[in-house]
């Protein structure tokens, strides 16, 4: 799975509007960011796969996919947010936080094959998975229905900043958004010629999307904002 993990920044996006949206794409990505920098510097192995639904065969992943590491990871972003960041929201958005790093390994779990170790490092224990990828039908739809319906939860839920009103993102940034939803997804479909290459492009897909998020969400701000509270901001 790749841009329906986004799901849940969207959502809580309008449940905890204090998160900046960067900080919830990358928590929901969290567990894949360190993957593909374990797999650049050789700590987790995976290899290419010429299937037209998923583009990596995991070989071993223990470290950022099993569900002890992403554990460790949702409690290391939680202590981030609630002492290193500087940004609001308190006890409330930093459970948010580790909710939102372990969600996408119980999304992963849904689409992967049997993969994914639970409370162990050790690739040789069993490793579990429901395998939703073997239907390109549902996995495409499971992937498309939850990045969709979060998105339009949000789009529902915020409206533009007036002071904003004449801002190239005002009118733009909602169709650049969905755009880049559909191309960023449209290159899961193609093989990459080697590991190095998905993972750096993985990562420059993830970076981009959350500078344009931004951009958007900046012009943005909850309906239920009147305006007086707005002309604090
Ligand atoms: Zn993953």
């Amino acid at each position: 799975m790749f841009y329906g993990h986004y799901c849940g920044a969207w959502f809580v996006k309008v449940i905890e509007p204090r998160i900046p949206i960067w900080v919830l794409m990358n928590a929901v990505q969290f567990i894949d960011i360190l993957h593909n920098l374990f797999v650049i510097f050789h700590t987790e192995k995976i290899k290419i796969r010429h299937d037209f639904t998923i583009s990596e065969e995991i070989i071993s992943v223990p470290y950022s996919h099993s569900l002890l590491g992403a554990t460790i990871w949702c409690l290391v972003a939680g202590l981030w947010y609630r002492f290193f960041s500087g940004l609001g929201g308190g006890n409330k958005a930093t459970f948010l936080i580790c909710l939102l790093v372990l969600s996408h390994w119980f999304e992963d779990l849904v689409v992967h094959e049997k993969d994914l170790l639970l409370f162990t490092f050790d690739n040789t224990k069993p490793k579990y998975g429901f395998g939703l990828y073997k239907s390109f039908l549902l996995s495409q739809l499971l992937e498309t229905g939850l990045i969709l319906s979060s998105f339009i939860y949000y789009l529902k839920n915020t409206k533009t900043s007036l002071k904003n009103s004449a801002n190239f993102w005002t009118k733009w940034g909602v169709s650049v958004v969905f755009v880049d939803f559909v191309i960023s997804h449209s290159t899961s479909y193609i093989t990459p010629p080697n590991v190095l290459f998905l993972c750096f492009t993985a990562l420059t897909l993830h970076f981009k999307s959350c500078y344009l998020a931004n951009q958007l969400d900046k012009v943005r701000i909850p309906t239920s904002y009147t305006l007086t509270k707005e002309s604090l901001d």
